[in-house]
């Protein structure tokens, strides 16, 4: 998926990663590196 990265606004590639009871959204910027932004904090998100 994509997301916009924080530190230049433009569209990135981004994954979604599930932790424990949370879910993080990685963007990988090629110019500003990974950035991570928590999208929830319950685990029942994927449900
Ligand atoms: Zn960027």
């Amino acid at each position: 998926m994509k997301g916009l990265c924080l530190a230049c606004g433009q569209l990135v590639e981004a994954e979604e990663v599930a932790g424990a009871g949370h879910v993080v959204l990685v963007k990988r910027c090629p110019e500003y590196g990974e950035s991570c932004v928590l999208l929830s904090t319950d685990a029942t998100y994927w449900n």
